[in-house]
């Protein structure tokens, strides 16, 4: 078993929902066992103007290979409606691998870690929700990386805790 970590946005129809429908599809999904998520966050949007994003991350555990685990992620985000126009333009579901296990996987269509993740603060403090202690491959530690990010742009919807067990 690998455990997983698995970045989930959407600004489109319903971000909210499209984010808590994601999870129900991740649950239902007979390969993947997820255990935790994130609460949600909102957060303004990075690129062209374009509604703010619904951002959270789920841990789970899978025995699939990581290409395998991206082609299910790719399966429910076209479930969810999700048409491709290209980096950075809104879409009604994005389910990117922020890490595999401790793998480094540097394929044309698959790098893991994330690349952009360290420069992310929507992906870093959802992932610090669930754990802020979390190595990357190369010794940087999330919290560590998140203290370096500056604040703001990105509120929580949820506020009664941090963390919702699935
Ligand atoms: P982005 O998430 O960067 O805005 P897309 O969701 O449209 O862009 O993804 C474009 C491509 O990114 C996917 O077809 C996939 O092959 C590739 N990709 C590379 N690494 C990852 C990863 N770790 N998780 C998800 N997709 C990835
Ligand atoms: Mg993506």
């Amino acid at each position: 078993m690998m455990l997983c970590y698995i970045a989930i946005g959407s600004n489109l129809d319903t971000p909210l929902q499209q984010a808590e429908t994601a999870v129900k599809h991740l649950c239902q999904h007979p390969e993947l066992s997820p255990q935790r998520r994130s609460r949600w966050y909102c957060s303004e949007p990075l690129g062209p103007p374009q509604p703010d994003y619904i951002n959270g991350v789920v841990e789970l555990s899978t025995e699939l290979p990581p290409h395998d685990l991206l082609a299910a992620l790719q399966h429910i985000e076209n479930r969810q409606g999700r048409e491709r126009n290209g980096h950075w333009g809104p879409r009604t579901l994005d389910l990117d691998i922020l890490l595999y296990g401790n793998k480094v996987i540097d394929t044309p269509d698959l790098q893991i870690p994330h690349p952009q993740m360290s420069q992310r603060n929507f992906v870093l403090t959802p992932l610090a929700d669930l754990n802020a202690s979390l190595i990357l491959p190369n010794g940087e530690t999330i919290g560590t990386l998140l203290a370096q990010l500056p604040a703001g742009g990105l509120s929580p919807v949820e506020t009664h805790s941090t963390v919702v067990t699935l």
